[in-house]
């Protein structure tokens, strides 16, 4: 059983299909679930080879499965890495990313505005283990060059940030940090991996929430890690095989078969946010509209420069603060209140009640989420659908 290699120049939507499938002896057409644990060896010394790493093969699934393989050097070819980890979810992606670089003393800078749980590993996690970080607003380069320190190992950010879809200036941070001696992280869920490629940007590793677009059906959680073989060798190979946050082979399975769609979903979604987007703006209600892909958005610049896509997510902010917001949420009969995103149905939350919960109300102010502030996750429906029902609740919000 050999990887199916295809020339790394073919587009996206063909690797998507045919990248990194992994054909038994039977030769099925679509590729196979291996729900087995481990494998089974034909004699004593060939299970020594394997083991010393002599003869390359599956041992145990904890570390490796061909179907999470096939997951993975998917993702590789899609992403135009060399290597890709896959693991059980979008935060065990996140935390190995982190922690299999890191060792007490070292120091992490990171943006502000990012998902409420990787906050929490920079800012609380990691401090228990005798590692540092501070946090910057990503939107300033000159925050992020003060907050270089000697012992900084690793930055880390995510753009479009959640909620507000704030930029950062990646090449520009990774300049930063190849000056200082450190790598780069980014956490690009919201960009998805058709619209921005930090690694061609100069990021040296790329996290995902697999959970998110990449299923893009609410099915199953997943992350993957992404960069050159010698950054996972270095940091997260070991890690993920002695630690164990395995992506289990069902759902590698699920988000391997997904892939095959993600182009068609996610311009879809673009486009239909886009249409939301231009259908909203300056409508009675909302006191402001964020839309990577807009004119109007505040780094609309950065936009054209590092995306080759506007985004599946709207951010709103509701005129009259919470009360409204909900009036809002409330009276919406199609778009559904969830805390997820990037899924065929459309999901709309509130971030400072949810998502955001947690933080103190001057931390949500610093990462720019208001209390009228609702995002938005444009799903498949047809988007005058989705527009319709928007428009409608937002007559009731007023009400
Ligand atoms: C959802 C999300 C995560 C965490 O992913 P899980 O799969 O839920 O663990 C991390 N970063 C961003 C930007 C996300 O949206």
């Amino acid at each position: 059983m050999a990887f199916r290699s295809l020339p790394p120049s073919l587009h996206p939507e063909t690797l998507l299909v045919h990248g990194g499938s992994l054909r038994s002896e039977f030769g099925e057409t679509s590729e196979a679930i291996f729900l087995t644990q481990g494998h089974v060896y034909g004699s004593a010394e060939e299970s020594e080879r394997r083991f010393s790493g002599d003869e390359p093969g599956f041992i145990y699934a904890r570390f490796s499965n061909p179907t999470v393989a096939m997951f993975e050097a998917r993702m590789a070819a899609l992403e135009g890495a060399e290597a890709a980890r896959a693991t059980a979810t979008g935060m065990a992606a996140v935390t190995a990313a982190l922690v299999g670089q890191l060792k007490a003393g070292d120091h992490v800078l990171a943006a502000r505005a990012l998902f409420g749980s990787c906050r929490y590993v920079i800012e609380e996690f990691l401090p228990r283990f005798g590692v540092e970080s501070t946090l910057v607003d990503g939107r300033d380069l000159d925050a992020w060059k003060r907050g270089i320190r000697p012992n900084t190992k690793t930055l880390f950010l995510e753009s479009p940030a959640n909620p507000t879809l704030d930029l950062v200036d990646i090449a520009a941070v990774a300049r930063i940090a190849k000056a200082a001696g450190a790598t780069l992280v980014v956490d690009n869920v919201f960009a998805t991996p058709l619209f921005q490629k930090p690694l061609e940007l100069g990021a040296d590793c790329v996290v995902y929430s697999a959970t998110k677009h990449i299923d893009g059906q609410g099915r199953c959680l997943g992350g993957v890690i992404l960069a050159s073989a010698a950054f996972i060798d270095a940091h997260i190979q070991t890690y993920l095989r002695q630690t164990g946050p395995a992506m289990s082979p069902f759902n590698a399975w699920v988000l391997l078969k997904a892939l095959e769609t993600l182009p068609l979903r996610i311009r879809q979604q673009a486009a239909s946010a886009a249409h939301i987007a231009d259908g909203l703006a300056g409508s009675a209600g909302i006191a402001r509209l964020v839309y990577p892909g807009r004119p109007d958005h505040p780094q609309a610049d950065l936009v054209a420069r590092q995306m080759t896509g506007g985004s599946t997510l709207i951010a709103l902010e509701i005129d009259g603060g919470k009360a409204a917001a909900f009036r809002f949420l409330n009276a919406l009969r199609l778009v559904l209140i969830s805390n997820n995103l990037g899924d065929a149905k459309s999901l709309i939350t509130h971030p400072a009640t949810t998502t955001h919960q947690r933080f103190t109300p001057q931390a949500r102010a610093e990462m720019g989420v208001g209390e009228g502030l609702v995002r938005l996750s444009v799903g498949l429906e047809h988007a005058d659908d989705i527009l319709t029902d928007l428009k409608q609740a937002l007559a009731a919000s007023r009400a």
